[in-house]
């Protein structure tokens, strides 16, 4: 069973909006996706239509951790629209652009 939060609401959006991969164990975001495929959602923050990543959101609300300020997350499962807490670490913006090139790499582009 997924884990239950404090905004029931917003992580049932979440749920709602993703689909368990049958190859894998990601958690396919099926909602609107940028051009790189990174998910994203509208939430209300002071009454206000505010744009937030997908996988932001899933990851804070579902693994019950704020993201560290300054800190960005690196899909471990190298898939953007996956929004599994399980699949995202907290790495800084200059090692995932570092993991983006050694990957890149071994993928032979
Ligand atoms: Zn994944």
């Amino acid at each position: 069973m997924r884990p239950l939060t404090r905004y029931p609401s917003l992580a049932e959006r979440i749920l709602a909006h993703s689909v368990s991969d049958p190859d894998g164990e990601c958690w396919v975001w099926v909602g609107y996706r940028d051009s790189r495929g990174y998910g994203q959602m509208t939430v209300r923050k002071g009454g206000k239509p505010r744009k937030v990543w997908a996988h932001i959101a899933a990851y804070e609300l579902l693994s019950g951790r704020a993201r560290t300020p300054g800190m960005t997350l690196d899909h471990t499962c190298m898939n953007r629209s996956c929004i599994n807490p399980a699949h995202l670490v907290e790495v800084t913006r200059s090692r995932n652009s570092q993991l983006r090139h050694t990957r890149r790499q071994d993928n032979g582009q």
